[in-house]
């Protein structure tokens, strides 16, 4: 399992002491001995929504802010605190392309190594667009359909090639 002690703190952020390495949960955490703060390193968790269109293809966006810029996506985010994970998908990938989407099943469920210093858990759900005009804002400068075997290059997140991979098996398992 990734390192659970966290170098990115050090003191207590509530009492600003020194933070001491403690066995909290079966594993050592950075702890506070004067006021019991643990440090639990928890991935945060990302959602994307896979929407296809009649002829099955997928819409991609190109990422111009948030890491990773130049490169593709299926258009994702973060789920605040507090936020219903489904409503997390629905207002990012209106935030991203324009289209309000009804969330449908999930598709996939990933957890993403490929950023040590910020791993998450993604889930994928499919969308099915109910309004709204394609066009790419906050994090995209483009949003375009593409089938998945032969998306654009280069794809921002590995775990992406994997679900277009899972897509292409699962239509082939259809026909
Ligand atoms: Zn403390």
């Amino acid at each position: 399992m990734a390192d659970s002690v966290s170098p990115d703190y050090h003191y207590c952020p509530r009492c600003r002491l020194e933070l001491k390495l403690a066995n909290r949960g079966g594993l050592p955490r950075p702890s506070c001995t004067s006021c019991g703060f643990v440090h639990f390193r928890n991935p945060a968790v990302g959602v994307a929504v896979v929407v296809l269109d009649k002829q099955g293809r997928i819409l991609l966006g190109r990422r111009s802010a948030g890491g990773n810029e130049g490169a593709w996506c299926i258009p994702c985010g973060y789920v605040e605190w507090g936020e219903d994970i489904r409503e997390a998908a629905r207002r990012e990938f209106a935030e991203e392309t324009g289209l309000e989407v009804r969330i449908g099943e999930v598709c996939a469920v990933h957890s993403n190594f490929h950023n040590p210093a910020a791993l998450t858990v993604g889930v994928w759900f499919y969308g099915e667009i109910v309004g709204g005009e394609a066009e790419a804002s906050d994090d995209l400068d483009r949003v375009a359909w593409f089938s998945p075997d032969d998306p654009p290059e280069p794809l921002a997140f590995p775990t992406d090639r994997t679900v277009l991979v899972e897509l292409v098996r699962n239509r082939a398992n259809v026909r």
